[in-house]
């Protein structure tokens, strides 16, 4: 069926459910049950429904599945499926920390189930990171980059930092005391890739856009400006810049002789590097047959993210070099603040959470990780994060109904490179794709648009 045919079923579908519902409370009772089989015309199945649904209760069933967190005194467990959706009562009550690509995607399907649901994040808005790096060099960029939550979700959204989970208690704990309860939890929290990294620290989009503005300020006072580090992240940067900027002298700086992930296809980092020389970029590269290419002596020394007329850089091979401004983007550190105290054991080197093939924590049947932070051995994507979300929301549903649990499988590689707006690089499935398609796909607008369709709200 056709996204759009089948969204109107499903809307078509709720508000049948909802004309019966006359407590509005999500659940139906037998009779309500009754009237709605009625408009869908399944009286010949009425008996059947009303027995599997309800049985001998009053209102659609409890279905506990094995493994599943025992219910909270006092509460009611309710399901019932109607047209692929899942709406849960009271005690179940799923809390996902973290609305980056993997929160906003869990968030958005538990809400279309109409599963009990918080989504708390630190900022105010989801910040479309993927976009970061066009932010960073084009004024007035950045404020589409931020999409508010409340508007999408409501009350269901939470402003704040979680600061550890109780699994004992099954709450998660926030900077100041607040406490949410959870039935089942979502981890989210992505790793700190965006340039210029203080947007990770939170807050009001305000102060965020306002810091994409002052680093663009930064690279508009620069003539020349270091990238540091080749990966997929610095290469994109390295362009952004030039492409917006062609009269400034960029220089891209990197330990390997490879440049981009080294997922891509040989062939799809070759021409990485091809656009980038094209473009004007001066690359400092490892040369084969040397394993490593340059590295920056003492960064962290170094004043980064901001304007400073000569400043002079040295690299472990001994070339020595002079800029106006450099920008870091090497190492990605996962965000495991939220969790790090309560899941010691279950921590990667990098901090990342180690999930089963059901993308569940190991050792906690009723806590997923999603995106960044979930220790996969595939690269971190946006396009991966909403892949996990998929899974982990499905899995909580199944639980519920005591079906099977879905595993999660890592697909061939897609990825695309947007190399300033008006070109790119990448594959699709493994396929490398051809310059002018990636250019149309992500660089131009680099989807944006999919982004705020998902969160329902126009952009600006
Ligand atoms: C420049 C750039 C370009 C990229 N290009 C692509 C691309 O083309 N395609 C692609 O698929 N991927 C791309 N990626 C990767 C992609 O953006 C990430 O993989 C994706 O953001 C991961 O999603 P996530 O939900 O795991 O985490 P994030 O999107 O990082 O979200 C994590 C969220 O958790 C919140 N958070 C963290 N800690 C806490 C806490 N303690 N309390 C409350 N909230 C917290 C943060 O505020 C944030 O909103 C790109 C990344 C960058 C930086």
């Amino acid at each position: 069926m056709e996204e759009a045919e089948h969204s109107r079923y499903v809307a078509q579908l709720k508000a049948e459910f909802d004309s019966c519902d006359t407590t509005a409370t999500g659940f139906l009772d037998r009779d309500e049950l009754t009237a709605l089989c009625g408009k869908l015309q399944l009286d010949a199945h009425l008996p059947l429904l009303l027995d599997t649904l309800l049985g001998e209760r009053t209102y659609s069933r409890h279905v506990k599945a094995a493994g599943e967190p025992a219910p909270q005194t006092g509460h009611i467990w309710a399901v019932i499926e109607m047209g692929g959706q899942v709406s849960s009562a009271e005690g179940v009550h799923v809390v996902v920390v973290g609305g980056g690509f993997g929160g906003i995607a869990a968030a958005q399907q538990l809400k279309s189930q109409r599963m009990d649901f918080t989504l708390i994040d630190m900022r105010d808005a989801f910040h479309h990171n993927v976009a970061a790096l066009r932010a960073s060099v084009q004024p007035g960029f950045a404020q589409r980059t931020f999409i508010p939550y409340a508007e999408t979700f409501g009350e269901s959204f939470v402003q704040g930092r979680v600061e550890r989970v109780d699994t004992e208690r099954q709450l998660v704990i926030l900077q100041g005391g607040r406490e949410i309860q959870y039935s089942h939890l979502i981890l989210c929290t992505g790793d700190g890739r965006a340039v210029p990294r203080e947007v990770q620290h939170g807050g009001v989009v305000s102060n965020s856009v306002q810091m994409y503005q002052d680093f663009v300020s930064q690279v508009q006072a620069a003539d020349s400006v270091l990238v540091v580090g080749g990966g997929s992240t610095g290469v994109e940067m390295a362009a952004e810049i030039k492409t917006e900027y062609p009269e400034k002298t960029v220089v891209l700086v990197h330990s390997k002789i490879g440049l981009a992930d080294s997922d891509l296809l040989p062939s799809v980092r070759q021409q990485a590097k091809q656009v980038l020389l094209e473009k004007g970029v001066q690359l400092l590269l490892g040369t084969w047959p040397a394993e490593h290419g340059h590295r920056v002596c003492d960064l962290s020394d170094l004043q980064l993210n901001v304007a400073h007329k000569n400043t002079q850089v040295t690299t472990d091979k001994g070339h020595t070099l002079t800029t106006d401004m450099i920008v870091c983007c090497t190492g990605l550190k996962v965000n495991a603040t939220a969790y790090a105290s309560s899941f010691n054991s279950c921590l990667a080197d990098n901090g990342a959470l180690k999930v089963n093939d059901y993308l569940q924590v190991e050792g906690f049947s009723n806590v997923y990780a999603v995106g960044d932070c979930a220790d996969i051995k595939e690269p971190k994507m946006a396009y991966h994060a909403g892949l996990h979300a998929a899974v982990a929301v499905s899995n909580i549903a199944n639980s519920l109904q005591g079906k099977a649990l879905k595993a999660y499988c890592t697909g061939n590689v897609t990825m695309l490179l947007a190399m300033g707006r008006d070109d790119g690089v990448g594959q699709f499935n493994g396929l490398r794709l051809p310059r002018y398609l990636v250019t149309l796909g992500k660089s131009r607008d680099l989807l944006l648009w999919k982004s705020w369709r998902e969160m329902n709200q126009q952009q600006p």
